[in-house]
């Protein structure tokens, strides 16, 4: 299950990349009309199934087609966006101040605190940040809701990817490339979001 604070944060990050008419059409089409006009409030209280959820993500993605994963990943970062505006308490961030830390540190800090705000809103959520293969910080999740029950051949969480990158680019100042190598979608145990170079 999805709860209403993470419904309510993707559509209203959704609505403002797609506007009002291009959300309305990827909720009929995802069988998620009752939302049009009509958000869930901000509570952990259980939303929508997993399914239904990588559905909408499916959906947003076959509407605008070739452009699919770059509204996608726009949409991630309008999430993170609304998350700290909105949810800072949720994701532990009220009063934090990460400007004395080394910057891998900053970017741990960011990256546990959204596996534990996933956490929170889900006990059955697995998610966690990989600091022991080489240099590379990785964020990691074997119940991706978004590639939920979906097939693919290269990994498909854009709108994670897009989240990463804004959570990334808050925590350090700067736009990394966040790299999606394993995707459960694929075949993988997990999906798995590599923080890379900075992006010039
Ligand atoms: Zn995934």
């Amino acid at each position: 299950m999805i709860v209403n604070a993470l419904v309510r944060q993707a559509l209203t990050s959704a609505q403002e990349v797609m506007g009002e008419n291009g959300l309305n059409a990827v909720l009929r089409t995802s069988g998620l009309e009752r939302f049009i006009s009509n958000f869930p409030p901000d509570n952990l209280e259980p939303s929508i199934q997993a399914s239904q959820y990588s559905k909408l993500n499916e959906a947003i993605e076959a509407f605008y087609g070739r452009g699919g994963r770059g509204m996608l990943r726009r949409i991630g970062k309008a999430s993170f966006q609304y998350a700290v505006r909105e949810q800072a308490a949720l994701l532990g961030l009220a009063g934090i101040a990460l400007k004395l830390l080394p910057e891998k540190q900053r970017i741990k800090f960011i990256l546990n605190s959204m596996a534990g705000a996933l956490k929170k809103s889900n006990p059955q959520v697995e998610a966690w940040v990989d600091d022991d293969s080489g240099e590379r910080l990785a964020y990691m999740e074997s119940t991706c809701g978004i590639c939920y029950g979906r097939e693919s051949d290269t990994p498909i969480c854009h709108l994670y990817v897009g989240s990463i990158t804004e959570a990334v680019l808050w925590a350090s100042g700067k736009e990394h490339q966040i790299i999606e190598t394993h995707c459960l979608a694929k075949g993988d145990p997990y999906c798995r979001f590599e923080v890379g170079e900075v992006r010039e």
